[in-house]
């Protein structure tokens, strides 16, 4: 049993319950988590296997999404996902170097041609990192978009089961 690392408390786990996993900067709910309970100061611990993996999934799925522009949070997501500073991803998008900086920040709206440019560097570099399809058919999901799609206040929360988040593989995704 693991000791609270706030107070060193006993720890209960918890199972089957919803863990929000907003640490990486997006809402996503993930299905399958154990949680750990101290029962002396309440606080939960979670370990999650394989961040990494995780991390490819979730942005499979926003790249998979199709009815909105990405967010600046998704923006960053992918971002520091591709370990990229702001000024160091416009440069290879081919941008003023304070542009995806504004795009984060909520000050410019990304582009259409810039957010598919954007979802194809992170699907090539998903790929090339795990050498296996993690998003099918991004040439249809781009085929399929309106040529302009507005950007949406608030975007729907991501949510992920154990078939997702453990395998790698994303469904393709309405949102
Ligand atoms: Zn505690």
């Amino acid at each position: 049993m693991k000791k609270c690392i706030e107070c060193g408390g006993k720890t209960v786990p918890v199972k089957d319950q919803p863990y929000l996993y907003d640490e990486c900067g997006l809402d996503v709910i993930l299905h399958g988590v154990t949680q750990f309970k101290c029962e002396q100061c309440g606080e939960i611990f979670v370990s999650l296997p394989n961040i990494e993996n995780l991390h490819r999934v979730i942005g499979g799925f926003i790249c998979s999404k199709r009815k909105s522009l990405l967010t600046p949070s998704e923006i960053k997501f992918l971002r520091k996902d591709l370990h990229l500073k702001s000024k160091e991803l416009a440069s290879v998008l081919g941008l003023r170097p304070e542009t995806v900086s504004r795009w984060e920040r909520g000050k410019e709206t990304i582009g259409e041609t810039q957010d598919r440019l954007l979802r194809s560097l992170y699907m090539n570099y998903a790929a090339e990192k795990v050498n296996s399809v993690i998003c099918h058919g991004l040439v249809q999901i781009f085929s399929e978009l309106p040529r302009e799609r507005k950007k949406i206040k608030s975007p729907k929360k991501i949510e992920l089961n154990p078939s997702d988040w453990l395998t790698g593989r994303v469904e393709v995704c309405e949102a």
